[in-house]
């Protein structure tokens, strides 16, 4: 009977707050479509890679859009491949916790010196085009018609959130667009909305910045490519853990 680790980083104390490193790694153009199939081949190559561990459970949560009704699942990690393709018309997203530590587990950051620790992936899937997924989440949002700003009001989904693409100015009324309309982020930071959207992002938490900038195993990269097309790797730094 495999043994479910709980989500808990050992190093974690009351001193550390629990801060950590996360990466998000999403497909470069928020137009380009990456279906349920992709993404369960995506989750199957880190399996078979070693990334992720096929003996262990993978958690799965999954709100039905619009009405955000949300259900958590424990699952064999083989059938979690499988399961994302049952997520039409809802966000789904598929998550397990690894140590570095453990005989055969990949490190797609592995550097020399690096202390490892656990490592948080999550795969996240958003179906049916009502919504997309927010990894970097705006604090607020400014009308390109009208200039006004105003909250986002997203709905939270796993550490991101999911904006309602049918969003109107509360100010003139005009419907959310994305290559027009901006987002500011808590950094205060501000980038057109069509910059921070994507259907689907991996995400990979550490509990400490990784040395290299961008992800340097190629097997893995190969593997995010083949599913997402050119793909952006975003760093957020000091971050809450995963809960
Ligand atoms: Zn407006």
């Amino acid at each position: 009977m495999p043994v479910t680790r709980e989500r808990v980083d050992p190093i974690r104390t009351p001193d550390d707050l629990g801060l950590v490193h996360r990466r998000w790694l999403l497909p470069d153009d928020a137009r380009r479509t990456v279906g349920l199939p992709q993404l369960a081949r995506l989750w199957r190559g880190l399996l078979d890679l070693g990334v992720i561990d096929s003996n262990q459970e993978v958690e799965l949560l999954r709100m039905l859009l619009p009405a955000g009704e949300l259900s958590a699942q424990d699952l064999p990690a083989v059938a979690s491949a499988g399961a994302l393709l049952a997520g039409s018309g809802a966000a789904s997203l598929v998550t397990q916790v690894v140590w570095t530590s453990e005989e055969g587990r990949r490190d797609p950051y592995a550097a020399e010196g690096d202390p490892g620790g656990f490592r948080d992936y999550t795969l996240y899937a958003i179906d049916g085009g009502a919504r997309l997924f927010l990894p970097l989440v705006p604090s607020r949002i400014c009308c390109g018609g009208c200039g006004a700003w105003s909250p986002l009001e997203a709905l939270g989904f796993g550490e991101g959130a999911l904006l309602d693409l049918a969003r109107a100015c509360p100010g003139c009324g005009a419907v959310q667009d994305l290559g027009r309309d901006k987002g500011e982020l808590r950094t205060g930071a501000v980038f057109l909305l069509e910059e921070l959207v994507c259907s689907a992002a991996l995400s990979i938490e550490l509990p400490h910045e990784p040395e290299h900038e961008e992800l340097p195993d190629a097997a893995v990269s190969d593997l995010l490519r083949a599913c997402f097309g050119s793909y952006d790797e975003l760093a957020d730094d000091g971050v809450a853990a995963a809960t």
